[in-house]
């Protein structure tokens, strides 16, 4: 147990009926293998809302959410030789791991066997209690987990990469999407707009799935071929077996079958987006055309850093609403409603005042 503390200017809720609000945490003094960071920015992925109303998966109370992170170094550790004090650095949702299993060994922390740190309401080993994510002044991290920025890139709207360009960068690659293929994005929010630039820098052809009207203008912009409002069955049947894969980021309970009749034979379609209600499958949906259903779960560390280069060279980062500390309980509100384009990010230099 590490006694050393830093205190630190936080914001966060000490209950899910409560308002995001001012508090106060500690951070650990800096450790040989750790690395300080100075937060400037953090990104707010929809799952920094439902864990703070305790709709995710069991919430301690107080709880700091945010792992889209990004800042400068303040200070490191004597092992640490990634970084030096004053080079940009990043943040996602991970914090440690393991280290020891099979996934850890092979680059998948996200699918750690003994279960990995999260970067915030894990149990925190060096101080106990919980772990405080990144709507904070500061963050001490090891360094394994902590990602190399590309300088060339907006820092602000960099921050989202840290879990929204991960999170769909991922089982773009890990289902090899490229030419020749024509891959489907569902929900274009704060993840979907991401995966929507990602896999056209990845050479696929990209139709949009949306519900909002007003994103079926704004679709090509971000880099989609072709748009279908899919609450229309007339747009969306033009549509049936023409796709090779989909990405679905879809937030709420939604009816995943009209989707699955958009595979080719072979196809495959990948929730990133987790409802926590149970989703009916209607099974010819599969059975006809052998069509696989999957999950995935942001990504490992070297793919984290592997996304971020990939980003630095394609110039890809998100649309942000830069926002400060002050308006985000009102950020969350129209994060609820889908209002948002596509990625609220807080300036953390209004938490600092
Ligand atoms: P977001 O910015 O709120 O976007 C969600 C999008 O889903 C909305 O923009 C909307 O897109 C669509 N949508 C919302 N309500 C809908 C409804 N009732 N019916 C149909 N479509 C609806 O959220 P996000 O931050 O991108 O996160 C998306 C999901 O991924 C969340 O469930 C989040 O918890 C999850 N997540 C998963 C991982 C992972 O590792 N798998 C990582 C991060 C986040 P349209 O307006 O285009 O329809
Ligand atoms: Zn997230
Ligand atoms: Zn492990």
């Amino acid at each position: 147990m590490n006694h050393y503390t830093k205190n630190t200017k936080a914001f966060g809720t000490t209950a899910a009926e409560n308002p995001l609000e001012r508090l106060d945490i500690q951070r650990r003094a800096v450790l040989d293998n750790d690395v300080e960071i100075e937060i400037l920015f953090c990104g707010i992925c929809h799952s920094d809302l439902l864990s703070a109303k305790n709709e995710w998966y069991g919430t301690t109370y107080p709880i700091v959410p945010g792992h889209e992170i990004v800042g400068k170094v303040s200070k490191i550790g004597a092992n640490v030789t990634k970084f030096k004090v004053g080079d940009l650095a990043g943040v996602g949702c991970m914090v440690d791991s393991c280290r020891t299993c099979d996934h850890c060994h092979d680059d998948l922390e996200q699918y750690c066997e003994n279960g990995n740190t999260m970067t915030f309401n894990s149990t925190d080993k060096h101080l106990g209690g919980q772990t405080y994510g990144g709507y904070s002044e500061r963050i001490v991290v090891d360094e394994h987990f902590v990602l190399q920025i590309p300088e060339n890139l907006d820092l602000a709207a960099t921050a989202p990469l840290l879990c929204a360009g991960i999170t769909t960068y991922s089982p773009l690659r890990h289902w090899k999407v490229g030419p020749g293929q024509k891959v489907g994005v569902v929900g274009i929010g704060g993840l979907g707009h991401m995966a929507v630039k990602i896999a056209k820098a990845m050479g696929a052809e990209v139709l949009v799935l949306t519900t909002s009207v007003a994103k079926t203008e704004d679709a090509k912009r971000l880099g989609a071929d072709e748009v279908v409002l899919s609450t229309n069955p007339e747009q969306m049947k033009k549509h049936a077996g023409s796709l090779h894969f989909i990405l679905d980021a879809v937030s709420a309970p939604h009816d995943i079958n009209s989707y699955l009749s958009l595979l080719k034979v072979d196809g495959t379609l990948v929730l990133v987006g987790a409802p926590m209600e149970p989703l009916p499958i209607v099974s010819f949906n599969l059975i006809m055309g052998r069509k696989s259903f999957a999950g995935s779960l942001i990504g490992g560390i070297a793919e984290t850093q592997e996304m971020l280069d990939f980003c630095g060279k394609h110039n890809i980062t998100a649309d942000i609403e830069l926002i400060t500390i002050d308006q985000i309980n009102d950020a969350y509100e129209r994060l609820l409603k889908g209002d948002v384009r596509y990625r609220f990010v807080i300036d953390i230099a209004s938490l600092k005042k």
